[in-house]
């Protein structure tokens, strides 16, 4: 069986680094706010270019700090691609904001610039992006609209980790910029984490102080807070596996361009890209009319494949308030959306099989 992901496979080639770094924080019995967090930060902004970055316990705080950080809360309204993981829509809803969703460009699966305007009111605070599937999003529509009607720019940058819009990294796009650090992403720990990243100096004070029981120094808080941390040994993982972040980015793109040239199936609709350096291939997401069959078809033949994802966050139960239902294309991706195995630690005979098994599928 061709594994979707090999999560095991993909942390075992640093074992020994991490072995190591966590008998040092073992030996010196400090695991929480401590050098190993300040290291990564470190790191992590200067691989960004951006001036702040805070670490927490996982995206979904990440997006949540940032929101509360602004104070957007009762009724702000949050403009947001409709095509998104639940928890970029959960973190404006936690606020008391209102997501408005935006329909995605069927071609990119990111918002759409083009509908954002129209969806303006005299509420709306901020657009957060997300970029879908490891590509940023083309951002100098997004930053003029911003820059016209005096908005934030957030960034859910949680499935592409060293993606670049014009030379620049996600998470130095925006105004700030949620990461998540969940074993499966790109740049992922071994358990939970995430980051908020800025060059705002208020804002980084008032993350860093909100995700520390709202406190500016030890026993002093301004703010009700609340326990959002990212511990040492999650801190020290990262840092090690970020020196590699960029060459496993590179497989991941030899892996997708191998199968944009060689998947060759008239039911089968490749990803688009517009430029290389934008997507850094988080998953390798194909559509195809009769995804359930595909699927099916692919688990007998020895590819286990994922839905990113099955039911639009406006289609599930949490979400009956909502009012704008009429979302179609985000609606018909949903439908139609299969992700096929692609990692660092694939193999070229995996990939050979991934590519000959679904040219062979009628
Ligand atoms: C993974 C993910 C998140 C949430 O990250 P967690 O660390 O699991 O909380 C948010 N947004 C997107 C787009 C994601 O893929």
């Amino acid at each position: 069986m061709i594994k979707f992901l090999d999560l095991q496979k993909i942390n075992e080639r640093y074992r020994e680094e991490i072995d190591s770094r966590i008998k040092k924080i073992l030996d010196k019995g400090w695991y929480i706010l401590g050098n190993e967090d300040k290291i990564f930060e470190e790191n992590f902004s200067k691989y960004l270019g951006v001036k702040h970055c805070i670490g927490c316990a996982n995206g979904l705080d990440a997006l949540n700090l940032i929101i509360r950080g602004y104070g957007f809360c009762n009724g702000d309204e949050i403009i947001v691609p409709a095509n998104t993981y639940i928890a970029t829509i959960l973190a404006i809803s936690e606020n008391g904001c209102t997501p408005v969703l935006v329909e995605p460009d069927i071609n990119t699966y990111n918002i759409n610039p083009d509908l954002i305007e129209a969806k303006i009111t005299k509420k709306t605070k901020a657009i957060m992006v997300v970029h879908l599937y490891g590509q940023a999003v083309q951002m100098e529509k997004i930053w003029q609209i911003a820059k016209k009607y005096n908005l934030k720019v957030i960034e859910d940058s949680a499935q592409a980790h060293g993606a670049m819009y014009n030379g620049i990294k996600t998470g130095a796009l925006g105004d700030a910029s949620g990461f998540s650090f969940y074993p499966g992403k790109n740049l992922g720990c071994i358990g939970d984490g995430g980051c908020v990243t800025t060059n705002d100096d208020v804002l980084a004070a008032k993350v860093r102080a909100i995700a520390n029981y709202g406190s500016d120094y030890k026993y002093h808080h301004i703010y009700k807070g609340v326990n959002s941390r990212l511990d040492e040994i999650q801190a020290a993982v990262l840092d090690i596996k970020l020196k590699y972040l960029d060459s496993d980015n590179q497989k991941r793109r030899q892996i997708a361009k191998f199968y944009r040239d060689n998947i060759k199936n008239p039911q089968i609709i490749l990803p688009k890209i517009y430029d290389e350096n934008a997507h850094v291939w988080h998953v390798f997401v194909i559509r195809t009319q009769n995804r359930d069959k595909l699927q099916k078809f692919l688990e007998e033949n020895g590819i286990q494949t994922n839905i990113h994802y099955p039911t639009p966050p406006h289609r599930q139960g949490a979400y009956n308030e909502l009012e704008n239902k009429e979302l179609p294309i985000s609606e018909q991706i949903h439908k139609e959306v299969i992700s096929i195995p692609i990692s660092p630690v694939m193999t070229d005979d995996e990939v050979n099989k991934v590519v000959e098994v679904i040219n062979n599928y009628d």
